[in-house]
């Protein structure tokens, strides 16, 4: 089998298995890295070669946005990571990283539980980073952090090394403290971003590495050796010892929650059906044998498939041919094909079920933010989302 079909099959086999299975966004104020993070954690993950992460924005293939050096369209990739001896399907929705495009992001934002909020260590926590924050935990999405650009601290600002860990130490108490105030009340402990355990990290997306607590006491890696490296310049050999890809990914499959897990929280607040009922309990046990419940967060034009639908599947399966319900615009509608994403391609399946973001090729008039279920089992539309463009709460 080519590398290829492995990797299909292995996507499709992971698609049933929503413990295995993470859907995360990547959050940051405009600049602090996240477009070089997405490529490079592709790139490693074996999605995209090596060569080009970093020259190829796979992410910013939008002309439009190309002309204006921003992200405006929310995109999908998937990648799969072995970690522990398991093998587990990461989603990575892409988000605007400029805030004009709020609702873009709350849009992703309904489609992952979790969220890598990247802050740029030179500039620290800014406006956008709060917003995002803010739109991440309104849904229900869990953080963890990643302390970018640390290189620059090193080698331009010249920053000696009680100077860095007060920087990192600013940095992980304003997000704690913007956690406490906008999180969910019975999150605002839990979801604290800590060292200790590892939901914190730090690292140059750029230079391709990473660390945190639990990698530096596999490895025997220091903060000492981390600033020795940066210093002589030898951030290649960094990045073999402690690769981005792997920390990062390992931090998401530790620290985020699978579908599985958030949805038994998640659906209670973004769905006021009856959770009592089919739907409902298909909804809070990710079941793929239940009615159909599927939340459209992005639609976008495909110079070869037309309209694209992007969704997030939270009970029942998806397939191909369907008869479907927008329960918005109470009409029917045909699937004509559904696949997931593989890199940054999308691959038909024929089948998805609860749990994965789907990507839904012909059926017409759907729009984001549309709810989809079957046409003999209507079920009550999602919450509608929520544009949120200022920050509301001033970080000191
Ligand atoms: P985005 O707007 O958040 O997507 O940010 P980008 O990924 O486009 O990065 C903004 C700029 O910062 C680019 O010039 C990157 O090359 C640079 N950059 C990103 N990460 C790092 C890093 O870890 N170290 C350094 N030195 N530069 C970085």
């Amino acid at each position: 089998m080519s590398r290829r079909a492995k990797m299909i099959s292995k996507i499709k086999e992971l698609m049933y298995k929503p413990d295995y299975i993470r859907n995360i966004g990547i959050v940051a104020h405009i600049d602090h890295g996240k477009t070089t993070l997405s490529d490079n954690l592709l790139a490693g993950a074996g999605m995209i070669s090596a060569e080009l992460a970093g020259d190829q924005l796979f992410l910013d293939f939008d002309e439009q946005e190309q002309a204006r050096g921003i992200t405006i369209d929310a995109a999908n990739v998937s990648m799969v990571h072995p970690y522990n001896g398991k093998e587990y399907l990461i989603n990575l929705i892409d988000t605007p990283g400029h805030v004009d495009f709020g609702g873009d992001v709350t849009r992703a934002m309904r489609a992952v539980d979790g969220a890598v909020v990247v802050v740029c260590a030179v500039e620290g926590v800014m406006p956008q980073t709060e917003t995002v924050l803010r739109q991440a935990l309104k849904e229900h999405v869990k953080p963890v952090l990643f302390i970018n650009k640390v290189d620059r601290l090193i080698n331009e600002l010249k920053l000696k090394p009680e100077e860095l860990q007060e920087r990192f130490i600013k940095i992980i108490s304003q997000v704690n403290k913007l956690i406490k105030s906008m999180a969910p009340k019975e999150f605002k402990e839990k979801w604290q971003v800590r060292v200790e355990d590892g939901s914190v990290a730090f690292g140059s997306a750029y230079y391709n590495w990473a660390i945190n607590v639990p990698i530096m006491q596999e490895t025997g890696i220091t903060f000492k050796d981390i600033y020795q490296y940066c210093k002589e310049d030898r951030q290649k050999e960094l990045a073999q010892k402690v690769p981005l890809h792997k920390v990062l990914l390992g931090m998401v499959v530790e620290h985020l929650p699978s579908p599985s897990e958030s949805q038994t929280y998640r659906v209670p607040v973004i769905w006021q059906g009856d959770l009592e009922s089919g739907e409902g309990q298909a909804m809070l046990k990710t079941d793929p044998n239940g009615p159909l419940a599927v939340m459209i967060t992005d639609v976008r034009i495909d110079k070869h498939a037309g309209e694209v639908a992007t969704g997030r599947i939270f009970g029942g399966t998806i397939k191909k041919g369907d008869e479907i319900f927008l329960v918005g615009s109470h009409t029917t509608s045909r699937v004509q094909q559904v696949g997931v994403y593989m890199g940054p391609e999308r691959i038909n399946t024929d089948v998805v079920p609860a749990g994965n973001i789907v990507a839904i090729t012909g059926a017409k008039n759907v729009v984001a933010g549309e709810t989809i279920c079957d046409t003999e089992r209507k079920i009550e539309a999602f919450e509608s989302l929520e544009h949120i463009s200022e920050p509301v709460v001033t970080v000191a």
